[in-house]
């Protein structure tokens, strides 16, 4: 059974203690988790430790770096590590959010690199594929976001891919309000799911977990998440307050 995912992005925000509060807001709320269903932070670099302490006995509940650097260690000044992540029990992270492609010059290519070397040292990346409203207007989304897949993840095995979750994440929709309709939401991640099994096979398909993101709320998240192929949501605004997010996490399905 596929994983179902309630991911938090946080981006830039909170103080540490904010970050502690909100976190403890979050997980004394009352939450069911099914056995495939997990809730995923992705926090501030400063803040993983205090995270990973706080949530280290909550099962089903994990955190996650908003970045990596695709070198195992070295000359890199202010950049992360895989090795470091790991040194903190870190499971998951964030690569190719859409802030990170824009403002950071993330290429598809480079992307590659961070995945692979994640895959390499057991961290499973949350891979963030997604087009601008240009490519949306012009109707050409498919293509767009097959090359991304295709230039940042098919040079893996099936395998390897099966460890990789893919949130997709249309730019026009993240931070703007504007969601994504459900119907256009499954459409991509079918379209998402049908690419992966002609370049590899069904079974493999089937078996990746395919989240969602872009002003996903509590008001929205069980129509999108009630989606044959929604398996969750990536969520940044709506993660930083506590009741919308619990409220998130138990619409999953
Ligand atoms: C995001 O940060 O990945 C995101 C989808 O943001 P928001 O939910 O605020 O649109």
């Amino acid at each position: 059974m596929r994983k179902q995912i309630a991911a938090a992005n946080w981006k830039m925000n909170l103080t540490l203690q904010q970050g502690e509060q909100l976190l403890d807001d979050i997980i004394s709320q009352p939450h069911s988790l099914k056995e495939n269903q997990q809730v995923v932070f992705a926090i501030p670099a400063p803040y993983l430790a205090m995270a990973q302490q706080k949530l280290r006995n909550k099962e089903q509940v994990f955190v996650a770096a908003q970045n990596c650097h695709s070198k195992k260690s070295g000359a890199y000044t202010g950049e992360i590590s895989v090795d470091m992540l790991s040194s903190l029990g870190v499971h998951y992270v964030v690569l190719g959010h859409s802030e990170r492609r824009e403002y950071f010059n993330e290429s598809n290519a480079f992307l590659a690199e961070k995945v692979n070397i994640c895959l390499e040292n057991n961290i499973t990346p949350i891979f963030c594929c997604g087009e601008p409203l240009a490519v949306r207007e012009a109707g050409t989304q498919n293509e767009y976001v097959a090359l991304q897949l295709k230039e940042s993840l098919y040079h893996l095995t099936a395998d390897q891919l099966r460890k990789v979750v893919i949130a997709y994440e249309p730019i026009w929709a993240i931070g703007t309000g504007k969601t994504a309709s459900s119907a256009q939401a499954q459409e991509m991640h079918a379209f998402i799911r049908g690419n992966i099994a002609a370049a590899y096979n069904a079974e493999t398909a089937n078996a990746i977990s395919i989240l969602y993101g872009g002003s996903v709320k509590a008001a929205n998240a069980v129509e999108l998440f009630s989606q044959p192929d929604v398996d969750g949501g990536l969520v940044g605004g709506a993660s930083l307050v506590a009741d919308e997010f619990v409220a998130i996490i138990n619409a999953l399905q």
